[in-house]
């Protein structure tokens, strides 16, 4: 059969807009179309492949899965599943996890218990959620809804309730909004999707204190920044602050579909038998898969790689600034980071992208203003330096029309 782009028109639901690009093959951070042409992967499939493309240990701990068992389903729980969750609560705050396909679904749950804990806890009045404007959180009803972007959350009919919004960064209007009838606060320690936008130490830090004044759940949302993303295994480790629920997913698998929740014991006690569940989640397969990424990522030498890479990204960027004057800052931290555009270029980002696939550079983009790169954790430093010389080649097209 003969595959092509417009097969997607024919058989596809029209929700996304492919590339005409259809890869085939990867390996590390080289990537090859059906005709052959080579890409450097500076995109990772959304900050998801940590370890790049086919990394031996993934394909190994897969084949080894794959020839003993797949599927149980809740009914059992199973080994891979176990290890990896033990791994997860030796490494970080949480004492439990819950295991779920996709980010989503780990912020369903992690909002599920936020609302069953201040019921269970505190009493019905207590249900305000406080979410941030720009954010996401995953494209369910309920994560679509907190998220911070009513585009993507208006046109369903009526929305779960008791969802407010304010603006990241702003710590007064924040303080105006929380009160004893917040039942969680939902932020992503460093907003992906919103643009790339850090939190200052003061917000977060001020965050923090207000929900454990009025007793409400701080929920990090780790989906984009977790798994060695910004140079720490979590980014909380990195910001001085710990959240109550945390939720990952993305690199978690390293490219297989595994999300999860973790939290203390204290919460996760409310979310007794029955209360939540899903066919696939804790799948052995997955877990399996997911363990190996977890060791080879979370280790001083992969978690230090990251902030040498930061470092020859923001001096090949700044380079290439220099030259061509399309940047107003770098934003980001470790490999999430964001080119923004300065006002000649205002909205573009698209157009930089687009001339990048072109000189066979894979990259993405954070709204229309913003140039976005999320690769591999273990980018080999050469392909760094040659993705970088393909997108001044791109800025070049860009700038000369
Ligand atoms: C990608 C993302 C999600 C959604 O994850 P899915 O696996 O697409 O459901 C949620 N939160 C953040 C911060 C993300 O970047």
């Amino acid at each position: 059969m003969q595959v092509t782009r417009d097969l997607f028109n024919d058989v596809m639901v029209p929700n996304y807009n492919p590339s005409a690009v259809i890869p085939v093959r990867g390996e590390g951070s080289r990537v090859w179309d059906q005709t052959g042409k080579e890409f450097i992967d500076f995109a990772g499939g959304i900050a998801v492949n940590c370890l790049g493309h086919c990394h031996p240990a993934l394909v190994n701990a897969l084949k080894e899965q794959g020839e003993k068992i797949w599927h149980l389903s809740n009914v059992m729980t199973n080994e891979p599943a176990l290890r990896l969750a033990k791994k997860m609560t030796d490494a970080t705050f949480a004492d439990k996890v819950y295991f779920a396909n996709s980010g989503a679904e780990a912020n369903e749950a992690a909002l599920k218990l936020a609302r069953r804990f201040a019921l269970d806890v505190h009493g019905e009045d207590k249900t305000q959620i406080i979410a941030f404007n720009k954010g996401f959180h995953g494209r369910t009803f309920f994560t679509v809804t907190v998220g911070g972007q009513a585009a993507y959350s208006d046109g369903f009919g009526p929305k779960p309730e008791a969802i407010d919004h304010c603006d990241y960064n702003d710590l007064d209007t924040f303080e105006k909004l929380i009160s004893d009838k917040t039942c969680a606060v939902m932020m992503e320690p460093l907003q992906g999707e919103g643009g790339i936008i850090s939190p200052t130490n003061e917000f977060i830090k001020g965050v923090r204190d207000l929900c454990d004044k009025h007793n409400a759940l701080l929920i990090f949302d780790e989906v984009q920044t977790g798994v060695g993303r910004t140079g720490s295994l979590y980014a909380y480790q990195g910001l001085g602050i710990t959240p109550d629920i945390l939720t990952t997913a993305k690199a978690l698998g390293g490219g297989f579909p595994i999300g999860a929740m973790i939290t203390t014991s204290a919460i996760a006690a409310h979310l007794k038998i029955g209360t939540h569940g899903s066919t696939y989640g804790g799948n052995p397969l997955a877990c399996a898969v997911a363990e190996a990424a977890f060791d080879t990522v979370n280790t001083d030498s992969v978690l230090a790689g990251v902030k040498e890479r930061e470092q020859l990204f923001r001096d090949g960027f700044a380079a290439i600034n220099e030259k061509y004057d399309v940047f107003s800052e770098i934003r980001g931290k470790g490999l999430l980071l964001g080119a923004v555009l300065n006002s000649k270029f205002e909205g573009r980002a698209r157009d930089f992208l687009i001339a990048s696939t072109e000189h066979g550079l894979m990259s993405l983009v954070a709204g229309t203003n913003v140039i976005r790169f999320t690769p591999s954790l273990v980018i080999p430093l050469e392909d760094i330096k040659e993705g970088l010389s393909r997108f001044e080649k791109a800025v070049a097209d860009v700038v000369n029309g």
